[in-house]
């Protein structure tokens, strides 16, 4: 397809590229997943450099060249301010980013990720960091038809608070009770409230994620599983994790500490 076209997107990625061009990875609505080249960005006047940087939400007028496209307009629609302001919520939100970018293959369309991308950067300035990011994890695998079996055991069907600890088991889709544990691949021992809070997060409206508070333990588990069976089925390592991590992770953010927690059985 050569020539113009038009489409909002959400800059994943940025480098340099050639002598003062930079070659980005968008996810846009109607276009999927594409690469393109933004001439002479890096020169100190270049009116495209606002639009242009990671983590910036544009519309761009394209143009579709033989190999790759070109950016020859661009014009801001959000820079995310207030991620840029916390060092822990940029973390988060480049996480996010990460996830999106592994989840959507180059060219592939897939608007329902590129609006969960959107509205997860916008929930991000305001609610807490740690349960925005189980929310999008949670969301990011019903999209991708990955969503875990998590009322009944995986394998046998059976309850899942009938004795003994359940695990999760991404190999298996889901949780196994404590009869069917061990068969294969890589579990995640778990609390029953876990469970139960990866259901809420499932159901939850995104308004409703500031209401919510988990309990320490929980926070950590979820913290643990959620990624690990994602990153089971992307078949690779999130990278932003790490930095997560380093700046204190699920420490410090006022989920579950200075307010009454929600304790389940289990926990
Ligand atoms: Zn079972």
């Amino acid at each position: 397809m050569a020539g113009y076209f038009r489409d909002e997107g959400i800059v994943l990625k940025s480098r340099d590229y050639q002598e003062t061009d930079q070659l980005l990875t968008i996810l846009t609505p109607r276009h999927g997943k594409l690469d393109a080249i933004v001439k002479g960005v890096r020169k100190p006047k270049s009116s495209l450099r606002s639009g242009t940087q990671q983590l910036c939400r544009s519309r761009f007028l394209f143009y579709a060249g033989k190999s790759l496209a070109t950016i020859t307009q661009c014009e801001v629609q959000s820079i995310y301010a207030p991620l840029r302001q916390d060092l822990k919520r940029l973390a988060y939100a480049f996480y996010l980013v990460e996830i999106a970018d592994s989840a959507v293959m180059p060219g592939q369309v897939n608007p329902a990720m590129y609006i969960l991308l959107k509205q997860g950067l916008e929930i991000l300035a305001g609610a807490p960091p740690v349960l925005v990011a189980r929310a999008f994890e949670a969301r990011v695998l019903k999209i991708l038809g990955l969503e875990p079996r998590l009322d009944r055991c995986a394998s046998c069907g059976g309850d899942l608070d009938g004795g003994g600890r359940p695990a999760l088991s991404p190999a298996a889709g889901g949780i196994l009770c404590a009869r069917c544990r061990g068969r294969e691949g890589p579990e995640y021992q778990v609390m029953l409230g876990s469970i139960k809070a990866w259901q809420q997060l499932n159901r939850m409206n995104w308004q409703h994620l500031r209401r919510m508070h988990l309990t320490p333990n929980l926070t950590r588990e979820l913290e643990e599983i959620l990624p690990a069976f994602l990153e089971y089925y992307l078949d690779r390592k999130l990278k932003s994790r790490a930095l997560i991590n380093e700046i204190g992770g699920s420490e410090n953010d006022g989920t579950g500490k200075d307010r009454p927690a929600t304790r389940t059985p289990g926990d």
